[in-house]
C-alpha cells in the first residue's frame, strides 16, 4: 500500500496540470446537513481547482472530520481528500470473518478524544467528539485494512478474516445534504476488482493479488512472476472470504 500511495501521489505531481499548488484541507465551521454539503463541495472545489490530474478523476475522495466539544457542544469540520480507505477490524468475539461493510461502519463510528482538539469556543484542549463523514467517492476505490496493532507494547498482526463483496453498495455511507435515508439520485456501487493477500506475521511473510480479468470472465492469480487463472474465483460467489489486506473497486 506504501508503494501504491506513492506511485499515485507521484504520477499526480508530474501530471498534475494546474500551476497553483495549495493546501489539501479546508476548515470551516458548520451546523447543519445543507451547510456541511456547501462547505465540503467548496473545500472540494478549491482542492480539484488546485489538484488537476487523471489520478484526482480516478482515485480520490473527500472525507470530512467533525469535531464536537463535549463542554460547550461546538461543532467544526475539516475536508482532506484520500487515495485510500484505512479501515480499522472491529473486535469481535467471534471467530466469524467480519464482512467488509462492519470496517467501513466502524471507520465511521464516532471517536472520543481526550485532549487533541482545541475548541475555537472555549479556547482550550477539551474533550471532544470526532466522526468521519464520506463526501466524495472515486470512480476506483482503494480499500485497506490496518492488521497491524500492539499487545503488551509487542507488534501483532490481526489474521482475522473478511468477507468482500464482489458487489459493494456504499450508497448509504455516503454524505447526503437530505439525511442519510433520503433517496439519492446517485448510487455508489463498485464491483471488486482485485485483492491483495497476505500470508505470514507482522515480522515477514508474502503478499499475493487476484485480479479480475479484463479478456474473459474470471481472476487471476499474482504470485511473484506467476500469474494463473484462479480456478476457485471462477463460480459466481457473491461474496470472498479472505484474509486480505488491500482490495479495489471499479
Ligand atoms: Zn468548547
Amino acid at each position: 500500500m506504501e508503494f501504491l500511495e506513492y506511485l499515485l501521489s507521484r504520477l499526480h505531481e508530474e501530471l498534475n496540470s494546474s500551476d497553483s499548488i495549495g493546501t489539501l484541507t479546508h476548515q470551516k465551521g458548520h451546523q447543519k446537513n445543507a451547510e456541511a454539503e456547501a462547505s465540503s463541495m467548496a473545500a472540494w472545489r478549491a482542492y480539484t481547482n488546485k489538484n488537476n490530474s487523471i489520478i484526482v478523476d480516478l482515485f480520490h475522495g473527500q472525507l470530512g472530520s467533525t469535531f464536537t466539544c463535549l463542554k460547550c457542544g461546538k461543532t467544526s469540520a475539516t475536508y482532506s481528500s484520500f487515495s485510500h480507505l484505512s479501515l480499522p477490524l472491529p473486535t469481535t468475539k467471534t471467530r466469524r470473518p467480519v464482512p467488509l461493510l462492519c470496517c467501513i461502519e466502524e471507520f465511521l463510528q464516532k471517536e472520543k478524544l481526550t485532549d487533541h482538539w482545541r475548541c475555537p469556543i472555549c479556547k482550550a484542549h477539551k474533550g471532544a467528539e470526532k466522526q468521519l463523514t464520506i463526501y466524495q467517492l472515486p470512480l476506483i476505490l482503494i480499500t485497506q485494512l490496518k492488521r497491524l496493532t500492539s499487545e503488551n507494547g509487542q507488534p501483532v498482526r490481526l489474521s482475522k478474516k473478511v468477507e468482500i463483496p464482489i458487489k459493494l453498495d456504499l450508497t448509504t455511507y455516503v454524505h447526503s445534504p437530505h439525511g442519510p435515508t433520503s433517496e439519492r439520485s446517485q448510487r455508489f456501487i463498485y464491483d471488486l476488482y482485485a485483492i491483495c493477500d497476505h500470508q505470514g506475521d507482522w515480522r515477514s511473510g508474502h503478499y499475493t493479488a487476484s485480479v479480475r480479468s479484463l479478456h474473459r470472465p474470471g481472476w487471476n492469480g499474482f504470485n511473484d512472476r506467476e500469474v494463473a487463472p484462479l480456478a476457485e474465483l471462477e463460480t459466481q460467489n457473491e461474496i470472498l472470504v479472505r484474509q486480505i489486506h488491500d482490495s479495489c473497486f471499479m
